[in-house]
């Protein structure tokens, strides 16, 4: 993605993988764009070159496992979730590098999951993304309103080189967490319940959890970053004014998922962001979190474009283990079990 979005300086705001040029007019403005901070290697993860390609018929977006793209028709591009994305000012957040602390050493034990421990609870999950975003480009890339700027409503989202999209494994490992958050009596409460549809605007995937009263709020991504990097991150709010009740608590969740996902999901702390705050991103140029009310964070559960993190995002055995260590991280954010 980096490759990508060095193209999209010269064109800005647009940004299209090389590989899938021909249809450079549904390329897809990145969020990328919109940011005004620097932008490093992240908006690589995101906005890179992640076009998702699928097959005409969107069978790709639904398919529960390895999706076969033929590429004959796409390209949108851009990045993940985080299409919204720049590398954040982590390094310089005095507040992440303090809690960066080593993951490793931070690991709690796995949290036994049973029972009724979220009885009560609201969790508001969000699958990045949506399947069909690709054949509504104007649509997604309406700009709306995010606190501190504007940003595209939705971006399509990255997928692995085989052509598995992001979209999909969004979706499949929230459905997952979401029966086993259910399972231990929390109401959940999901922005979007297929991966056929397109959006909502990032905005409208804030409010789902701002109008649910959530105790936790959850944005499930996968990146498009450089094929080199490899491992997962979690974003947490950095305040804007608006948002900075949210702050603290979403550290907190952040955290605690960052925990559960590095010692259940098996899953390595990334390689190419957050290497020096133990993982933990904060970002003020995601609408998902910027309008949040709830404490919310994202998670990049791995990068797509790299081999092994594509192995695993493919393999319906792993998603339902990183939705295991998800549950155990909100239970133990909700619970302090
Ligand atoms: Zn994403």
């Amino acid at each position: 993605m980096r490759d990508g979005r060095a193209r999209g300086r010269a064109r800005p705001g647009v940004f299209v993988d090389s590989r899938r040029r021909r249809s450079a007019a549904l390329a897809v403005t990145l969020g990328c764009a919109a940011l005004t901070v620097t932008l490093t290697a992240a908006c690589a993860s995101s906005g890179s070159a992640g076009s998702a390609a699928l097959t005409p018929t969107g069978t790709a977006a639904q398919a529960p496992g390895p999706a076969t793209s033929s590429a004959t028709s796409t390209a949108a591009t851009q990045g993940d979730a985080t299409q919204e994305s720049s590398d954040p000012p982590a390094a310089s957040d005095p507040a992440v590098t303090s809690s960066a602390e080593s993951a490793s050493a931070a690991t709690p034990p796995p949290v036994a999951v049973t029972g009724t421990a979220l009885r009560g609870k609201v969790i508001a999950i969000d699958p990045g993304h949506n399947g069909a975003n690709f054949r509504h480009v104007a649509q997604i890339n309406r700009l709306v309103q995010i606190g501190n700027g504007s940003k595209a409503c939705d971006t399509t989202g990255t997928e692995t080189d085989a052509g598995y999209a992001e979209a999909t494994f969004t979706f499949d490992v929230s459905t997952r967490l979401a029966a086993l958050l259910r399972a231990q009596g929390a109401t959940v409460v999901l922005t979007r319940s297929d991966n056929h549809g397109v959006g909502p605007c990032i905005t409208e995937r804030a409010a789902v959890g701002n109008r649910a009263h959530a105790d936790a709020a959850i944005s499930i991504h996968g990146d498009g970053a450089p094929a080199s990097g490899y491992g997962f991150h979690v974003i947490v709010p950095h305040g804007i004014g608006s948002n900075d009740a949210i702050v603290a608590p979403s550290r907190r969740l952040g955290t605690d998922v960052r925990d559960a996902f590095h010692a259940d999901a098996g899953e390595p702390l990334s390689t190419y962001t957050g290497t020096r705050t133990g993982a933990l991103v904060a970002r003020d140029d995601l609408g998902g979190l910027n309008l949040s009310e709830v404490p919310k964070v994202f998670i990049e559960c791995g990068n797509m474009r790299n081999a092994a993190d594509a192995r695993r995002m493919t393999s319906a055995t792993w998603r339902q283990r990183a939705a295991a260590a998800l549950a155990a991280g909100l239970v133990r954010y909700l619970t302090g079990r």
